[in-house]
C-alpha cells in the first residue's frame, strides 16, 4: 500500500511511530506536510500538487492536522476525499471535533453522559448561567484552550462570576461545566480504532491540582475500564464520525461523562504507559479497512 501521513512535524513521536509502523509492514509511506499542499479544485479530475509533484497512487491518508491549521487542513483530506483516496478520519468529522460546543451538543442528543454544561455570549445573565449548571464549584473552560491552560475551577459563585467576566472581556468563547469533584483530579483517555478501545490510561493531576494534564504535571498509568465507559468511548467516536479517536472522559456518580473527543490523538503517552502498539494497530485497521468506494462523504461535508 501507499500511505500518506499529513502532518506537520515529521520529528513527532506520533508521526515517527505511525511511519515506522508503515514500514514495518513493507508499505510505502510519505509524510505530508499539508500547509505545502496546493491543489486544483475547480478541475473534474480532483488532484493535489505537492512539492511540483502531482500526488498520485494513494491507498489511504493518515491526517494529523494540528488544531491551528484546522481550516486548510481539512480541505486537503477533503480533497483527497474527493479523490476517492481513504482518509482514516474524514474532513467533516475532523471539524465536528474541532468545535467543542458542536461536539457536545451532537453527544448530547445521542444521550453520552456529559458534565452539565452552559455557554454563553453575554455576561448579562451571569449568575443565571451559573445556577443553570447547578451553582459553584464549578468549572469555566476557555474553549479554545488545550493541555489545560484555560481551565479554571471557580469554587464560590463570587469567584466564577470574576473569571467569567474576565475572560469574556478578553473576547475569550467560554463554557461553565459543572464540577466532578469525585474524579479527584484524573481523567480517563481511551484509545479507540474503529469499533474498539484497543489502550485506555488514566492520567493524575499532582497533589492538589485538579487538572489532570500530563503538560500540568500529571502523570499517567493502565488502567481498567468497565464495560460501560468501553462502550462510551466508542459511541462517542461513532457519533463523532471518527475512526480513530482520543476520547477523554471523568468517572463521575452517574456514570462516564465525556469531556472531549480528539480527532489526532497523541501517541506517546498512550504506548509507553500501556506498552501497545497503537500506531501499529492503527495500519492493520487500514489494511482491513481501506479500498475505493470507502470514504463515506466524498468531500461532500
Ligand atoms: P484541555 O482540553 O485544555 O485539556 P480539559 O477540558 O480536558 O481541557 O480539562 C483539563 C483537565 O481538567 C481534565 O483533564 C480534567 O482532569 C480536569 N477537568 C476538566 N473538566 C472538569 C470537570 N468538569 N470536572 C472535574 N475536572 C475537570
Amino acid at each position: 500500500m501507499k500511505i500518506g501521513i499529513l502532518s506537520q512535524k515529521p520529528d513527532l513521536y506520533s508521526t515517527r511511530s505511525l511511519v515506522e509502523a508503515v514500514s514495518k509492514r513493507d508499505h510505502e509511506v510519505h509524510v505530508i506536510n499539508p500547509l505545502r499542499c496546493y491543489m486544483n479544485i475547480t478541475s473534474h479530475h480532483p488532484a493535489i500538487h505537492y512539492k511540483g509533484e502531482k500526488l498520485e497512487g494513494f491507498d489511504a491518508i493518515i491526517p494529523r492536522i494540528g488544531a491551528s491549521i484546522t481550516f486548510y487542513g481539512t480541505s486537503v483530506v477533503r480533497q483527497f476525499e474527493m479523490m476517492d483516496v481513504f482518509c482514516l478520519n474524514e474532513s467533516v468529522a475532523i471539524s465536528r471535533s474541532r468545535d467543542k460546543l458542536r461536539s457536545l451538543q451532537l453527544l448530547a442528543r445521542r444521550g453520552i453522559g456529559l458534565p452539565v454544561t452552559g455557554f454563553a455570549h453575554s455576561t448579562i445573565f451571569t449568575d443565571d448561567l451559573i445556577q443553570l449548571v447547578g451553582g459553584s464549584p464549578l468549572v469555566v473552560k476557555m474553549i479554545e484552550g488545550t493541555q489545560g491552560i484555560g481551565v479554571v475551577l471557580a469554587e464560590t459563585p463570587k469567584a466564577a462570576q470574576s473569571v467569567i467576566q474576565a475572560l469574556r472581556s478578553l473576547k475569550a468563547n467560554i463554557l461553565v461545566q459543572e464540577f466532578i469533584q469525585e474524579s479527584s483530579g484524573t481523567d480517563i483517555r481511551c484509545l479507540v480504532i474503529g469499533n474498539k478501545v484497543v489502550a485506555a490510561m488514566m492520567r493524575k493531576g499532582p497533589a492538589g491540582e485538579f487538572r489532570s494534564n500530563l503538560h500540568r504535571g500529571g502523570r499517567a498509568e493502565n488502567v481498567r475500564i468497565t464495560p460501560e465507559e468501553r462502550s462510551t468511548a466508542t459511541r462517542a467516536a461513532k457519533i463523532m464520525g471518527l475512526r480513530v479517536a482520543g476520547v477523554d472522559m471523568l468517572r463521575s456518580n452517574h456514570g462516564p461523562v465525556i469531556m472531549e473527543v480528539n480527532s489526532s490523538p497523541g501517541l506517546e503517552g498512550i504506548e509507553n504507559t500501556t506498552g501497545k502498539d497503537v500506531a501499529g494497530m492503527i495500519i492493520e485497521y487500514i489494511e482491513k479497512n481501506a479500498g475505493p468506494g470507502k470514504t463515506r462523504t466524498r468531500g461532500k461535508g
